[in-house]
């Protein structure tokens, strides 16, 4: 079973306090992915920073979606469904503390399709923890991205050589869904 996961798509994050212009490009196709998710009745989860203002990150970062607020809120081009799961993070990682492990266990899902923000930072913590956990990890090249394209690029190498990653886009990870 494969998952999709999506990584800090929010409001802080893409128009906000954290604004990431490179984030525009990403959007229609993380759109096509959940899209075709839903359609196949697989589990689409966002995995969302969800802030205390107490987060040791705040010290690093400054204050970022907070909890509640509606900066912490998915941006309104991929607002997710009723039956989609929310998994809200207070670091990087989607699993760092979250139950995200169980979650994906409990469906038997093997293989998670990891997409959002940033290639190099939280899609490449989560990337880690999933690797830990003996998860494949698919990332489409379209459908991640950073501040830069440096640190895009960087973060893909680093996910394939350190993390088996196989690095794809979103319309060769649609052709391979089941029909
Ligand atoms: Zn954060």
């Amino acid at each position: 079973m494969k998952a999709l996961i999506v990584v800090d798509m929010l409001n802080d994050f893409v128009t906000g306090s954290l604004k990431c212009d490179r984030a525009q490009r990403i959007i229609p196709h993380i759109r096509k992915l959940i899209d075709s998710f839903h359609k196949h009745k697989l589990p689409v989860i966002f995995a969302n920073d969800s802030h205390l203002d107490t987060d040791f990150e705040m010290h690093r970062w400054g204050a970022h979606a907070i909890e509640g607020t509606e900066g912490a809120e998915v941006i309104p081009e991929l607002t997710p469904q009723d039956d989609d799961i929310i998994v809200g993070k207070h670091v990087y990682s989607s699993f760092f503390e979250t139950p995200l492990d169980s979650i994906l266990r409990s469906r038997n899902v093997k293989e998670v399709i990891l997409t959002g923000l940033h290639t190099h930072l939280c899609v490449r913590h989560t990337a880690a923890d999933a690797f830990f956990r003996g998860y494949k990890i698919i990332v489409p090249e379209d459908g991640v991205d950073s501040f830069t394209v440096e640190d895009h690029e960087s973060g893909l190498a680093y996910l394939k050589e350190y993390y088996g990653a196989t690095l794809s886009d979103a319309s060769t990870i649609l052709k391979k869904l089941p029909k």
